[in-house]
């Protein structure tokens, strides 16, 4: 049974925007996306990678744009992936023009360093002109001179600032095709920015911890930043940061999201610590089946307990599990053990009976 919680707010209602396909705000659910780490100039590898994060469940894919040759890559990435693409561009305008006219479905951009409104407005009016949308991305590291002064340095304050004055900027020129975000590494810096800046605007918001570090300090802090804003109903896209394959991100964004029961893809594993009580390798097994079951997409439960003396009943809500024993492991399907299987057979067992619920093919 599910637990009907009433400690996330409603969703703020937001406008809603397209990145290619992809619906952004106006009530729709959270979309996953992530951004490339392979040499934009290397069009396979940066393809391969694409395909990889969509398979893994990523929505939208940014790509850096950093130079001219990165967008004569960018080009041909565009011609053979049918992903939605976002060109990352700072410092120079004509890139993400250049990005534009190629095919990016929006445009990333930081006013704060692309040279002013005289930069930026070439950039709106092409968006305008071609229907793209664009994102207003403010971020800590980078903000204005004059509000760094004013604000004695990147505070919350700062950075809800710097996304007023563009906001205000595009709405002067009548451009409102646009998402923001606010991004810190520091995480109540980031929340206490978007909070701030969610009162006052109905654009939709990008979340995401910027810079959040490796896997474990990464993971923590996203789940800390993004999963305590998501819980308010702020956000309406998101990004995990890490200094890992991007594939990694886009399964701990789906981890956040289904922690906080707003989306859920893919196989969750409920796996014990182990204690005295378990008498069979867990770890190994818990790993190969978490590698074996990532690719799926169905969503369905799985539990891996060390023992049966605790393990059925902390199974109970998963759809199939298996508990350890003396060389023996029991197949646990709602709670109840349906049959014993020697150790040296468990994980094949488990994999089989994912395989057939999900209806996915497994790598057995
Ligand atoms: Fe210990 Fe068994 Fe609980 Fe795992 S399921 S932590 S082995 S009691």
């Amino acid at each position: 049974m599910k637990f009907k919680s009433n400690l996330l707010k409603p969703r703020r209602p937001t406008r809603a925007i397209f990145v290619g396909n992809i619906q952004i705000g106006g009530g729709v659910p959270v979309s996953v996306q992530s951004m490339t780490n392979t040499d934009t100039c290397d069009v396979e590898a940066t393809s391969n990678q694409i395909q990889r994060l969509v398979n893994a469940g990523c929505e939208i894919v940014r790509l850096a744009i950093p130079n001219d040759a990165a967008l004569e890559g960018f080009k041909k990435i565009r011609e053979v992936c049918i992903a939605p693409l976002i060109a990352d561009i700072h410092f120079n305008y004509k890139l993400a023009l250049g990005a534009l006219e190629a095919g990016a479905d929006a445009v990333r951009i930081n006013p704060g360093n692309l040279g002013g409104a005289e930069k930026t407005r070439p950039v709106v009016e092409a968006c305008r002109m071609l229907g793209k949308s664009l994102r207003l991305g403010v971020n800590a590291g980078s903000l204005e001179a004059d509000l760094m002064e004013r604000y004695g340095g990147p505070t919350p304050e700062a950075m809800v600032a710097s996304a007023r004055r563009w906001v205000r900027q595009f709405e002067d020129w009548n451009f409102d095709n646009f998402k923001i975000s606010l991004k810190a590494s520091d995480v109540l810096v980031t929340v206490a920015a978007y909070r701030q800046l969610s009162k006052e605007v109905d654009y939709p918001l990008h979340i995401g911890v910027t810079e959040a570090g490796g896997l474990i300090a990464g993971t923590v802090k996203s789940a800390l930043g993004l999963g305590w804003l998501l819980s308010e109903g702020i956000g309406d896209t998101m990004r995990v940061s890490l200094t890992r394959d991007p594939v990694e991100e886009v399964r701990v964004a789906y981890e956040i999201l289904r922690a906080l029961h707003i989306r859920e893809r893919g196989v969750e594993i409920i796996s014990c610590p182990t204690c005295g009580r378990c008498q069979i390798d867990l770890f190994s097994l818990a790993e190969e089946a978490e590698r074996r079951l990532a690719p799926l997409t169905k969503p369905i439960k799985v539990a891996i307990m060390g023992c049966v003396v605790n393990g059925p009943g902390e199974a109970r809500e998963a759809d199939v599990g298996i508990a350890g024993g003396k060389g023996v492991g029991a197949l646990i399907k709602k709670g109840e053990m349906v049959r014993t299987v020697p150790e040296g057979e468990l994980l094949r067992t488990l994999l089989l009976e994912v395989a057939e619920l999900t209806g996915e093919a497994v790598d057995m």
